[in-house]
């Protein structure tokens, strides 16, 4: 099928975008009524490189796509705006696989508030799908930086932690045993990310000095918080909350469950500090969002990343170094 005929395949699939969105596919370019201050983010996903296509349907690239660059928005406390789109499909992809993967890509939009309203669709060696989202604020103190962190600030970490790299250990074969609704969760966890949008308003209502989402591992994250806020974080492996299962497949694995889920990347809950305080309106607030909260260490003055175990005594991690730099 021509490109051309394809996009107006795709501009047909999409759902109707919302009021803010004066027009949408079709014309040379978007146009957008603007909020107070816009936020904008874009995640690039390559076949062979984030994903295969033989433990992802095309669906899942797409649902996968957005919810990475929608979790970057949720985790600046802003509204999911637009979401414009450029994809590359290798020689060979059917129309189908293209119009299952823009429609995985549409039904996460309509859930999280979000209209696709422009993209770009050539060939290329292999599948590769690009997504711009924007968010918008009324202003900018609506906002929560990586950099906003204090001294004596609590951290926190929304849901559970490891599910997205115990589904991913899966899918590449490893056996563990598992009761088939827990496997099916964790793989779940990985192909179809959820970004929490709601409770990132929530928690930047709430008082949240600085949030970042965890894309690359909590230790990663908590690192690039400490570095932003330039101050010293220091994270409590025993009090990391482990997705159910995480025991089950680390074991499986001959890992460490707590390291697992310290350093296992994509789980796209939300990492962040407040003063303490703030601690029961943040608890409060997430639960009003549908999201749990651990505390599971502090900021300090100092700089970097401090790993604890149970009595307190610093920790080194497998690989760690390796994902930190
Ligand atoms: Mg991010």
């Amino acid at each position: 099928m021509p490109e051309l005929e394809l996009i107006a395949a795709i501009e047909a699939a999409l759902r109707r975008p919302g009021k803010r969105v004066l027009t949408g596919p079709g014309d040379d370019a978007a146009v957008v009524r603007a909020g107070g201050v816009a936020v904008t983010s874009v995640d690039t996903l390559a076949e062979g490189v984030h994903f295969t296509l033989a433990t992802h349907s095309h669906a899942d690239v797409g649902h996968k796509a957005l919810a990475a660059a929608l979790s970057d928005i949720a985790a600046m406390g802003a509204e999911p705006g637009e979401a414009y789109v450029a994809l590359v499909l290798p020689p060979g992809a059917s129309e189908q696989a293209a119009l299952e993967l823009v429609a995985g890509m549409d039904e996460l939009a309509g859930e999280a508030g979000c209209a696709i309203v422009g993209g770009d669709v050539t060939g290329g060696p292999g599948l590769v799908v690009s997504v711009t989202v924007t968010g918008w604020a009324d202003s900018e103190e609506q906002l929560v930086y990586r950099s906003g962190a204090r001294p004596g600030d609590l951290l926190g970490a929304t849901g559970a932690l490891g599910g997205s790299e115990c589904g991913r250990l899966l899918l590449d074969g490893l056996e563990a045993e598992l009761a088939p609704d827990r496997r099916d969760e964790l793989l779940a966890r990985h192909r179809r990310p959820v970004p929490l949008i709601a409770a990132g308003k929530a928690l930047a209502g709430a008082g949240a000095t600085a949030m970042i989402d965890v894309s690359d591992g909590v230790a990663t994250d908590a690192a690039h918080l400490a570095e932003r806020s330039e101050l010293e974080v220091s994270v409590r492996m025993a009090d990391l909350a482990l997705a159910p299962g995480v025991d089950v497949v680390a074991a499986a694995a001959g890992r460490d469950a707590a390291e697992l889920g310290a350093t296992g990347g994509e789980d796209y809950e939300l990492l962040f500090t407040a003063a303490p305080g703030s601690r029961p309106t943040i608890e409060e607030a997430a639960a009003g969002a549908g999201a749990s909260v651990a505390w599971i260490g502090e900021a300090a003055s100092g700089s970097g990343l401090r790993l604890l175990d149970a009595a307190g005594q610093p920790v080194t991690l497998r690989g760690y170094e390796h994902l930190a730099g």
